[in-house]
């Protein structure tokens, strides 16, 4: 089935209601038929009927054979780098989530795990930097914030060829435009609290491997099973209720990113656009070689960090918050808030700068976005 119909529908079955939305089943533990019998649940941190929906739903989506629902994106983060053991290097894109930077600097690093950020747009110097003990590649594309595109295929095959995983932040796309699993990689991971869940109202993560009988599938599931990340199923209901939008809800927010990117151009106080839809964007002819849309997240830079940090009090319907992916709009300022922990010498490779903002675009009108953004742009 396509993506439109999977998202409404997913892996719903009916019971004998007839109950067209899944039901929530917040039982913590069920009951044993007999000694050695099981209904397929016996205790909620294992797995629940409701969050066993939504993994398979997401599964579906992005062609992977096993999924983990979990508490946050970070979590799931979590659960592709706790795989790596001393010893081991990893590849980690250079602009990447700053929560991700944190995690591997201020956690993995002290376990003797050795982490090297790259510019993954570089396919070339993917391949240099690989080592005997590299076990795997984490990016983001488009990354967060500064929008480079990252060739998913290409960087797979030296993944594989030395040995490692590829492992594919997708939460700036979803799955509705861009499929890392189909193009080669081994997981995907979304922060589902972003488009997955589109209405900055949930926290949640998601994990997908594309081999349910690999032997990082084995661990991951001991892991959860052991640690207890799991999505509650109260969550689990919200995100599949959001689910069912996730494909109109994206495609009209990356309309509207095309415009307001294509309006930004046009500022005379606006020096850069970052958008992959953008032609003149380094990415561009790769972004549409392997996704189907660009996504609703525009960066841009202004003259100078003062407009920049002026026009975060001035905005009247677009909020000035972290997060991104709903359906309000909200500009962020990642030098101070989803970066503020990066180090420095990654902020300066990546032109993340204090001039830098970082627009997620929701679903209202362009023009009253556009009008929100002129007024908090007056000098
Ligand atoms: C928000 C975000 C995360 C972290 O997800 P949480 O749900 O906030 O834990 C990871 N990666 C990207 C690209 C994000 O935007």
């Amino acid at each position: 089935m396509k993506d439109f119909t999977l998202e409404v529908h997913g892996d719903h079955s009916y019971d004998s209601t007839g109950a067209i939305s899944e039901p929530i089943y917040l039982s913590a533990t069920f009951r044993h038929p007999g000694f050695g019998q099981s209904t397929g649940y016996d205790y909620g941190r294992v797995a629940n009927p409701t969050r066993a929906a939504l993994e398979k739903s997401v599964a579906l989506l992005e062609k992977g054979e096993r999924c983990w629902a979990v508490s946050s994106g970070m979590a799931a983060i979590n659960l592709a780098m706790i795989l790596l053991e001393p010893g081991d290097h990893a590849i980690l894109g250079e602009d990447l989530y700053g929560g991700t930077v944190r995690l591997t600097q201020e956690i993995y690093g002290h376990y003797g795990i050795s982490f090297e950020y790259v510019n993954t747009a570089d396919t070339k110097l993917v391949k240099a930097k690989m080592r005997p003990k590299t076990r795997l590649i984490f990016l983001e594309t488009p990354s967060n914030p500064m929008m480079t595109v990252s060739d998913i295929a290409a960087i797979a095959k030296i993944a594989h060829d030395g040995g490692a995983i590829l492992a594919v932040d997708n939460t700036f796309l979803s799955p509705h435009f861009q499929k890392p699993l189909v193009l080669g990689a081994d997981m995907v991971i979304h922060s589902g609290t972003k488009y997955l869940c589109g209405h900055n109202d949930v926290i949640a993560g998601f994990l997908t491997v594309k081999d349910g009988a690999s032997k990082e599938a084995e661990r991951i599931e001991m892991l959860v099973k052991s640690e207890g990340p799991n999505l509650s199923s109260m969550d689990a209901w919200l995100m599949l209720r959001s689910l069912k939008t996730l494909g109109v809800r994206v495609e009209r927010q990356a309309e509207t990113a095309l415009k307001i990117a294509r309006w930004l151009q046009n500022q005379p106080q606006v020096t850069d656009v970052y958008y992959p839809g953008l032609t003149n964007h380094p990415g561009y002819s790769l972004q549409h070689r392997q996704a189907i849309g660009d996504g609703g997240m525009v960066s841009f830079k202004v003259k100078s960090a003062e407009l920049a940090k002026n026009m975060l009090g001035k905005l009247k319907l677009i909020a000035f918050a972290e997060s991104l992916g709903g359906v309000e709009s909200l500009l962020t300022y990642p030098i101070a808030q989803t970066h503020a922990q990066m180090p420095k010498e990654l902020i300066t490779r990546t032109g993340l700068d204090d001039k830098l903002l970082r627009l997620s675009v929701g679903l209202e009108d362009a023009e009253d976005l556009e009008s929100d953004l002129l007024q908090a742009l007056k000098e």
